[in-house]
């Protein structure tokens, strides 16, 4: 049996406890995998950990586990500090904010520490796994594993193959993402991927319908909602995101595809400039009331 093969996988180890990072620790743990949950301090995994008990909570009150799958799940969370501590983990999954250097930074330390044959996946959103892999000492071990905000609630991963991603790789966490209940789909390494490459041009051009006042931000949600059948409408779904983030993905499909109809609209840049960010911030395309 290869080394790499699925039922040698009883340890992940996540880094990042932030919002993906504790979602994807949530779904191992229910699956039955220990987790090794790494993040660089203390309160950032007390706060990862408690919003992961949280969302058991709506599980439980949903009916879709009882009281004891949730201790259970918990217990099989050790949350880390130290890079040391994830020597025996048999597949790391990392979640640390989207930028290349620090993600290429966290990929070296923990290269140091594994045992070389282990799968290393990035849960990034659009930053090129080849050159992800390519950091690391064994490329061939390397995929994108992009799972979909909230983690618990959504079925779909989008698994990118980079140049260098060896076949065992790729089967192995397709099958993992099986396992944890999900639905892996398959793509190759190119910028924004599949998801931010359809995703991020229909919301661009919802903002320029706005800015050319075509309509307004109500009327465009409408019209995708109602007529489309989308269940949110792309600005209400940009303000969830993070109207930065949308910018920052949209400046990596001009970059990366070199083509100028991935241009960020103007609206979209202004907005981000006057701290309107979304929901986060209290103001996007919409008013939101600030906690
Ligand atoms: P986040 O800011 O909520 O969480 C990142 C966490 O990483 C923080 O808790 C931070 O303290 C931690 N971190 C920083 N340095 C670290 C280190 N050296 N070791 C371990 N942890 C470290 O970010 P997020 O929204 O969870 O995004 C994480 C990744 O997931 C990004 O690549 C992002 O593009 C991708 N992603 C995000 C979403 C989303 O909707 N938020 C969706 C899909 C993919």
């Amino acid at each position: 049996m290869p080394a790499d093969s699925l039922d040698s996988i009883k340890t992940v180890a996540v880094l990042g406890a932030g919002t993906m990072g504790n979602g994807i620790a949530h779904v191992f743990a229910r699956a039955g995998f220990e987790v090794l949950l790494r993040d660089v301090e203390k309160r950032f995994l007390d706060r990862g950990i408690e919003i992961i008990s949280k969302n058991l909570d709506r599980e439980i009150k949903k009916g879709k586990i009882a009281e004891a799958d949730k201790s259970a799940a918990l217990g099989r969370i050790q949350p880390v500090t130290e890079v040391a501590a994830l020597a025996g983990a048999d597949f790391v999954v990392e979640a640390v904010p989207e930028q290349r250097d620090l993600k290429v930074r966290i990929w070296k330390e923990v290269d140091s520490v594994i045992r070389p044959h282990i799968i290393r996946a990035s849960n990034t959103s659009s930053i090129s796994i080849t050159d992800l892999a390519a950091q690391t000492k064994r490329p061939e071990k390397f995929i994108g594993v992009h799972f979909m905000n909230p983690v618990p609630m959504m079925t779909l991963v989008e698994v990118i193959r980079g140049l260098a991603t060896s076949d065992e790789t790729f089967q192995a966490a397709m099958s993992l993402c099986t396992k944890l209940g999900k639905t892996p789909v398959a793509v190759n390494d190119a910028p924004g991927f599949v998801s931010n490459r359809v995703l991020m041009p229909m919301i661009n051009e919802a903002a320029y319908a706005v800015m050319e006042g075509v309509a307004a931000p109500e009327a465009v949600d409408a019209v995708m909602k109602m007529g489309m059948n989308h269940p949110m409408g792309p600005l209400e779904l940009a303000d969830l995101i993070g109207l930065d983030v949308c910018v920052e993905i949209l400046d990596v499909l001009q970059k990366g595809l070199g083509d100028p109809k991935y241009r960020a609209c103007p609206l979209l840049r202004k907005y981000v400039a006057a701290g309107w960010l979304g929901r986060k911030s209290g103001r996007g395309f919409f008013q939101y009331e600030t906690r």
